[in-house]
């Protein structure tokens, strides 16, 4: 630890300066959520998926359908992992969807895809916890700040080898699913959406904090697929995520994914969003 400088003369005035938002997103392409409302209408539900508790499970959603993710017995936050289905290398990009839309996301933002393609992959079209906000402590659900929880970091913090972390499980229903070697399966894995998780970072330390989710079952996240979709969910080993998680203290529940195809006519005019429409010439040639 170092000590503390000194502050300079001016350090209150260098304090006050207001912030800008960095990304500024009223130039995002805006989903159209009445279309998508009204194709949901009359949609009809083709598959269903149960993640039993401390596992994951993989799931495929045809671009233009909608999938559901319900907690169903009890309290219970998800790790989401995000592919395009026909690409592998094309997938969720947590820390670019926080830059634009903010540490959690909601009814009307969108999970963005990974460099070179970035573009939506998903759209959030309903949130029954929606009314949630943000709280006195600055928590709030659905966050993109998070990683996911893993047993590299608890290997490191206390030396245990823990194999129920959403890493894992993630890991594992990849592996199943493509029926690939765990060892190729593990490097597609990556940051998460933390479906119904609260949390939020600390004022006085900028700490990642968690606290007991709000979510009750019956509560769902439902998406807008943008795009061919792959993919995971983790039902967290912290159940819902108010003491620890990375162990088997917690009491955790099964989750629900449900997949539904459209009304189709509504949609006739509909194309998936094209890729990102940088030259990646990176200033050369
Ligand atoms: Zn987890």
């Amino acid at each position: 630890m170092t000590d503390t400088p000194s502050a300079p003369d001016d350090a209150q005035a260098r304090r006050a300066v207001r912030p800008v938002i960095c990304y500024p997103n009223d130039s995002l392409p805006e989903p159209d959520l009445p279309l998508y409302r009204r194709a949901r209408q009359g949609a009809v539900k083709t598959a269903e998926q149960r993640v039993d508790p401390r596992e994951a499970a993989c799931f495929e959603v045809p671009a233009g359908h909608f999938f559901r993710i319900t907690s169903i017995e009890g309290p219970q936050v998800g790790d989401l992992n995000l592919w395009n289905r026909n690409n592998l290398s094309e997938r969720f990009y947590s820390g670019k969807t926080r830059a634009l839309h903010g540490t959690h996301v909601s009814t009307g933002e969108r999970l963005w895809s990974s460099f070179p393609y970035l573009r939506p992959m998903a759209t959030i079209v309903e949130d029954t916890l929606g009314w949630y906000g943000i709280d006195e402590f600055g928590g709030s659900v659905h966050d993109v700040i998070g990683t996911r929880c893993d047993p590299y970091t608890g290997n490191l913090l206390s030396g245990s080898q823990y194999h129920h972390c959403c890493h894992s499980n993630l890991t594992r229903a990849l592996a199943d699913h493509l029926r690939l070697p765990l060892a190729e399966a593990e490097p597609h894995v990556h940051d998460v959406l933390n479906v119904f998780m609260c949390t939020g970072f600390t004022r006085d330390t900028g700490q990642y904090f968690m606290k007991a989710s709000p979510v009750r079952p019956g509560d769902y996240l439902e998406f807008f697929a943008e795009i061919d979709l792959l993919g995971a969910l983790s039902a967290c080993p912290g159940g819902d995520c108010s003491a620890e998680h990375s162990s088997d203290t917690a009491a955790c529940f099964p989750m629900l994914v449900e997949v539904f195809a459209p009304s189709s006519d509504e949609l006739a005019n509909w194309r998936p969003p094209a890729v990102n429409g940088y030259d990646r010439s990176h200033g050369r040639g």
